[in-house]
């Protein structure tokens, strides 16, 4: 089998991997319908986060099971599948309290971006549709596995409520997906913060109903304007640097929420700023498992279209080259067909 590793920043190469088998009784393996690369992934591709050796990557996944271990007892071969880049047993207090991707048995998934994969955890992990999707709602089905799943996480950890203003900053794809789900749990106003203008587009197919360009004190100042000078009641931090969650946090109300699963890298906060500001923090990475049967059926029904989000599809031998497109921000996200 053949499957994606990065070696070092930016040498991604598709080689010949040991293909994936049952090792522990509760695991399941998948022959994939489709992967993809994800915003995170481009942190040790960019040399950000260090390489300690040869990575599979890829945590994204949805495809029909081949083989269950011995005491897998809910997930069966055939079935079509969707799980999350944690695992989780779903039985444990975490998993209990709604936060699997904290779960006692959490392992983070790795080597997704392969034509098969092994699941650890499937009864707890693994979610199936009702019957075998049609082929054109894979991309969507694809997309609750992370993308959905964060970005749907980011709005429920800001406290998104109808009726009530959303700010998102950030417009990768988690990002944009925030702007979904913020129109879907309600929000009447959901400002995205976006310079790129096929990113404007699509955060407006979403439900965006205004559009920010100006980034930082700028950009504060521009979501101050339009909420009368109050700030946001819930903002959405989808990126993960010290600009990106000041200018969150300062955009936020007093007694508003952040909710930020942009994956921090060198964000600092200062105690008494933050105690000044009156603003609740929540984020995490997300637990998407709590979210999938929801946001299943959502798809499913033909409610949502989150598979919008990837605009490059490629065969999944040319995995390089959609590093490169995102890298180069010439995609916003790369569907990967094994
Ligand atoms: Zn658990």
């Amino acid at each position: 089998m053949k499957g994606a590793v990065l070696y070092r920043p930016r040498d991604i190469r598709f080689e010949e991997r040991d293909a994936p088998r049952i090792v522990e009784p509760t695991d399941a393996i998948l022959r994939l319908s489709a992967t993809c690369i994800c915003g995170s992934d481009l942190w040790p591709y960019r040399g950000i986060s260090p390489v300690a050796e040869p990575t599979p990557m890829g945590h994204e996944y949805c495809g029909i099971v081949e083989e269950v271990g011995k005491a897998v007892k809910s997930i069966r071969p055939g079935q079509f599948v969707i799980g999350s880049f944690a695992t989780s047993d779903n039985t444990c207090p975490h998993c209990r309290y709604g936060y699997q991707s904290s779960c006692v048995h959490r392992e983070f998934m790795s080597g997704a971006q392969a034509p098969v994969l092994r699941v650890p955890h499937a009864d707890g992990t693994l979610v199936a549709t009702p019957e075998l999707p049609p082929a054109e709602m894979i991309p969507s089905l694809l997309a609750v596995s992370d993308v959905l799943g964060t970005g749907w996480f980011a709005a429920v950890a800001a406290d998104v409520q109808p009726g009530k203003t959303a700010v998102v900053v950030g417009d990768g794809a988690v990002g944009l997906l925030g702007v979904l789900a913020a129109r879907q749990l309600g929000a009447q106003r959901v400002i995205a913060m976006s310079r790129h203008p096929a990113r404007q587009q699509l955060a407006r197919e979403f439900g965006a109903t205004d559009i920010v360009t100006e980034r930082g004190d700028a950009g504060v100042a521009r979501i101050k304007e339009l909420t009368k000078g109050v700030g946001a009641d819930s903002v959405l931090e989808c990126v993960g640097t010290q600009e990106s969650m000041m200018q969150a946090i300062h955009a936020t109300r007093p007694g508003g929420s952040v909710g930020y699963v942009g994956v921090p890298h060198g964000v600092e906060f200062h105690g008494e700023e933050l105690f000044y500001t009156h603003v609740r923090l929540h984020g995490g990475p997300a637990p998407v498992r709590r979210f999938l049967p929801d946001l299943i059926d959502l798809v499913w029904k033909g409610k949502i279209n989150p598979g919008k989000v990837f605009d490059l599809t490629l065969p999944l031998d040319q995995v390089a080259e959609g590093y490169r497109a995102m890298d180069e921000r010439r995609a916003i996200k790369t569907l990967l067909r094994p």
